[in-house]
């Protein structure tokens, strides 16, 4: 791995201000599933170093929270000003570590930079009220505190982007964080974190464990200093850490699993739609949580869809993320081949039809995109999150229809929908139950905007103004005898 600046590959990890390994000098091995080899070791901490970095947050949060926001502004746009500047060799880590394709690495740390950028400006408009009082000679006062230490816990799609989403809003509330990224990609996480303290986060205010992600997870649910978990990841873990943290009442930020739906309409630009499906499936080798799962297409448009699908797809090359003509990387490891595989056996078993799709060389994690026709609702590819670059076409006939079969899933994150009419449009947005819905659109992701699922998908929203309401606690004082 070729870096400007060598000192951003840490082998260490971030712990109550100091860089450290275990004490046992146990390690993991960090793997670049385009090739299988290791290409660094961090290490195997758990519940002792993850007590002694909640210690160290909550000291640290005493000064933080009551700096004046122009200051948490003015250091977190300094991080936000170091990430831009080191985009190359940030980029080039996470595509060492993750696989996805360079340029689209590069995007991706401009993206988790936006989130530090926003909330460095949210952070001077944290503006509580005053209401009308009910009794005389009394004012209420409606003000907001930070909530207090946060553990995160993210995952390996976003190794850049799902850190500062929750960081950002983090510090610029007055919180700290003790974060556990993947296992899978902790090398841009710890390269985050040193130019975080580069940019001025205090010492403690920021700690990053890599390791024994139950006994990390434990130590942060049952610590009563802890007072929000912020996830993103599998609905299973999700479940677990909202159990882990019942006793005692955190607050609780999930990003979990979607199944989204995306609608081609007959009234639908055709180009514009496959172009939406095309960023809404493949991006990152369709593993995100946003991708889209079930590709619902109208009867009248089904066949011309499919083939001008079939003509974009066929172009997309599959190869290590540093080749510069890369546009599909490697899935993240076997186990993700493998269910991959089982989704497509799954569904022509159940009688649907492969329309496009080399064979996956067996031995790699690269995954060849596939279409596939004729996909019906008993499949699992319908019920499941697939996590990998395969387009699923189901039929529709009317939109009451689609609209049921869209909305039957515990999942609801995101969810699409092309059409021409304004009618119909008004009606996707309405009557889809889903956090998020994209019309005419296929990247919904921005720092703007907030972000988040209902129903098993999760709870709390990322970004925008509501973005930093989540890391805050609302207080009310009756002021009387005035
Ligand atoms: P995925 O299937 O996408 O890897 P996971 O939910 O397993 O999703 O992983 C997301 C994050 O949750 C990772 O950082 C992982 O290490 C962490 N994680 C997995 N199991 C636990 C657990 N029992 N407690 C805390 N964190 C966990």
């Amino acid at each position: 791995m070729k870096l400007n600046d060598t000192s951003l590959l840490k082998q260490a990890c971030l712990v109550a201000g100091n860089w450290v390994t275990a004490l046992d000098e146990a390690t993991m091995p960090v793997i670049n599933p385009s090739t299988g080899k290791v290409i660094a070791h961090v290490p195997v901490l758990g519940k002792d170093e993850t007590l002694s970095a909640i210690h160290a947050a909550e000291k640290a949060m005493v000064t933080w929270k009551k700096t004046l926001a122009k200051e948490r502004t003015a250091v977190l746009r300094k991080w936000f000003d170091l990430i831009v500047e080191n985009t190359d060799d940030l980029a080039t880590i996470l595509t060492a570590e993750q696989g996805k394709p360079f340029n689209e690495a590069k995007g991706e740390i401009a993206y988790a930079a936006s989130f530090i950028e926003w909330f460095a400006e949210e952070a001077k408009r944290a503006y509580g009220e005053i209401v009308p009082s009910h009794k005389p000679n009394s004012r209420i006062l409606v003000s907001k505190e930070p909530v207090g230490v946060v553990g995160a816990i993210t995952p390996w799609n976003f190794p850049a982007a799902m850190i500062t989403r929750k960081c950002g809003p983090a510090f610029a509330a007055g919180c700290a964080v003790v974060l556990k990224p993947a296992p899978d990609t902790p090398l841009t996480a710890l390269a985050l974190a040193e130019l975080a303290s580069r940019a001025g986060i205090p010492a403690g205010l920021f700690s990053v464990l890599t390791g024994d992600a139950k006994a990390i997870g434990g130590a942060l649910t049952e610590s009563k200093v802890v007072k929000k978990i912020s996830f993103t990841g599998s609905t299973a873990v999700g479940k677990l850490l909202m159990e882990q943290s019942a006793a005692t009442v955190k607050k609780m930020a999930l990003e979990l699993g979607g199944n989204a739906p995306f609608i081609v309409c007959d009234d639908a630009d055709l180009d514009a739609a496959v172009e939406g499906v095309m960023i809404a499936k493949f991006r990152n080798a369709g593993q995100t949580c946003v991708c889209a799962n079930r590709i619902y297409v109208q009867d009248r448009v089904y066949d011309a869809f499919t083939q001008k699908l079939v003509e974009k797809v066929k172009a997309l090359k599959v190869a290590d993320g540093f080749d510069p003509d890369a546009k599909i990387g490697p899935l993240i490891n076997q186990a993700a081949v493998e269910k991959v595989q089982s989704h497509i056996d799954d569904a022509l078993a159940k009688g649907a039809t492969l329309a496009f799709g080399e064979p996956q060389p067996e031995g790699t994690n690269f995954f060849p995109p596939q279409v596939i026709t004729d996909a019906t609702d008993d499949m699992r590819i319908a019920s499941e999150e697939t996590f990998g670059p395969v387009a699923a076409l189901f039929r529709f006939s009317d939109d009451d229809e689609v609209i049921r079969r869209a909305n039957h899933t515990d999942s609801g994150l995101a969810s699409y929908a092309y059409t021409q009419s304004l009618s119909r449009a008004f009606t996707f947005s309405e009557r889809l139950e889903y956090g998020m819905v994209g019309i005419n659109e296929g990247l919904i992701s921005t720092e703007v905007a907030p972000f988040g699922g209902i129903k098993e998908s999760g709870l709390g929203r990322e970004g925008a103004r509501q973005g930093l309401e989540d890391f805050m606690d609302t207080k009310y004082t009756l002021m009387g005898g005035l």
